[in-house]
């Protein structure tokens, strides 16, 4: 990156997940001082699989070409398993979980020219942050609340007692966003909601799932169309293991926390209806805890005066279209190079890039969060207009992916740079 002048503000990250980190790595880049607060200890992650479209993989080399090279250096992909090469664009294969066709083919998702490619998360933030610094990351730091001291910056309280004070704050703290409640003090209808949606989760040995449901729908990334209910598969670690998720619309969720223990009967008696493949996942599911999934309600904004936020804590969505984290890189594409843009000097300077994140970002994240939640009902064949009628199926799914893939990631930051520079001229 060409030299600029030292910028006269440090930009404070709190959460380093993937949203934090890909943006720290971002403003380093771009010679931008930053620190990390992150909550944990060290990252410890259970090892679930992650699934990244082709807008947020033709990010990763713009906000810094190492992103992509430690995202394909960990990468799995149909051809990680002999023989699948030919299946080397294939996002996922669609196959009926219910009714007369149950267990053929719906159609190949393609998604050139990427095709699927999933890390197991874990994998990914522990390769993430050796991009970074160590000095400048603080874990066991975990955010209490933020108060802004008239014009003098502000003030992060911590649960462990300790204070600093800050020039500016992103929260990237995900969907329980400590951040996010600080921008919206004492508003109703701000917290993430139940989507009607929870779920039996598990990563697989190759072999077993092999055993579970034959070799091309253990080794081709699967989703399980049927009534009520969807099933999905996507081998991850070179294809030694196959991260399971299978969901079940369910109008209420009456218990405290997110994750509740639940009896084998309960599990079966959710996928009674579905085919045999979705049967011989549950059969073989290890534990059935049935996880909440939920979502963020549309915020009025991402960004006021010297906090913004990012990823899950500015809009979570459901991973109905595995699109969540994608989003958090796009949002740290343009958040990193709005200010890293030579003519952000000040703290002030950078509020004003945040207006214009905000107005770029806000639309197209939340759509997304709508797009999920409703892509819920195409995968179980109950969207409006589209049923279980074969065609309307193909042609929904294409149009869909098309529009959240398509995007022009790079005229995204030009747009938001177009409006920065006019509010800083102004
Ligand atoms: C079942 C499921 C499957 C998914 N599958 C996919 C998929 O295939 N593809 C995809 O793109 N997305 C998927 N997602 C969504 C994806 O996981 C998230 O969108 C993504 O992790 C968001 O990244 P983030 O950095 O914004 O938040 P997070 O990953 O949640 O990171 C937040 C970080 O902040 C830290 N933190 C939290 N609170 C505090 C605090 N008070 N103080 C300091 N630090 C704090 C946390 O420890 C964490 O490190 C899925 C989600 C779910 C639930």
């Amino acid at each position: 990156m060409g030299s600029t002048p030292p910028r006269q503000f440090t930009i404070t990250i709190i959460g380093g997940g993937i949203g934090g980190l890909t943006l720290a790595t971002g403003l380093l880049r771009r010679n931008i001082p930053v620190q990390i607060y992150e909550a944990a200890s060290s990252f410890s992650e259970i090892g679930l699989g992650l699934s990244i479209g082709p807008a947020a993989h033709r990010c990763m080399p713009l906000i810094d070409p190492k992103i992509r090279e430690i995202y394909d250096s960990l990468v799995t992909t149909h051809a990680d398993s002999p023989g699948y090469e030919a299946y080397r664009q294939t996002w996922f294969e669609v196959v009926w979980a219910s009714g007369k066709k149950e267990g053929d083919l719906l159609m190949d998702l393609k998604a050139a020219p990427s095709g699927q490619t999933t890390v197991r998360r874990a994998d990914f933030l522990d390769a993430l942050i050796s991009l970074v610094p160590r000095e400048i990351v603080h874990f066991g730091k975990r955010l209490d609340c933020l108060v802004e001291r008239d014009g003098e910056g502000v003030m992060v309280k911590f649960e462990d007692g300790s204070e600093i004070v800050a020039d500016v704050v992103i929260g990237c703290d995900g969907i329980k966003s400590r951040v996010k409640e600080s921008l919206f003090p004492g508003e109703v209808g701000m917290m993430p909601r139940y989507s009607g949606m929870y779920g039996y989760r598990a990563v697989f040995d190759m072999e077993d799932m092999v055993a579970a449901v034959g070799d091309q729908r253990a080794r081709v990334s699967t989703m399980y169309v049927g009534n009520g209910a969807y099933g999905i598969s996507y081998p991850i670690m070179r294809a030694q293991k196959v991260n399971v998720g299978v969901y079940v619309l369910s109008e209420k969720w009456d218990c405290e926390t997110w994750v509740r223990k639940a009896k084998r009967e309960d599990m079966l008696r959710d996928t009674d209806h579905m085919g045999r493949y979705v049967k011989a996942l549950i059969e073989r599911m290890p534990d059935p805890s049935q996880w909440a999934i939920f979502e963020h309600p549309h915020l009025s904004t991402f960004a006021k005066s010297r906090v913004a936020i990012l990823g899950d804590a500015a809009h979570a969505s459901t991973p109905h279209q595995g699109a969540g984290a994608g989003q958090a890189i796009e949002d740290a594409h343009v958040l990193s190079e709005l200010i890293g843009d030579s003519r952000v000097q000040s703290a002030e300077d950078v509020m004003v890039a945040f207006k214009a994140y905000d107005e770029i970002r806000r639309p197209r994240s939340q759509r997304v969060v709508t797009s999920s939640k409703e892509n819920a009902y195409l995968l179980c064949l109950c969207m409006d207009g589209v049923g279980d009628d074969e065609e309307s199926l193909k042609n929904t799914f294409q149009q869909r992916l098309h529009w959240l893939w398509d995007l022009d990631v790079q005229g995204q930051v030009e747009q938001a740079r177009e409006k920065m520079i006019a509010y800083l001229e102004y």
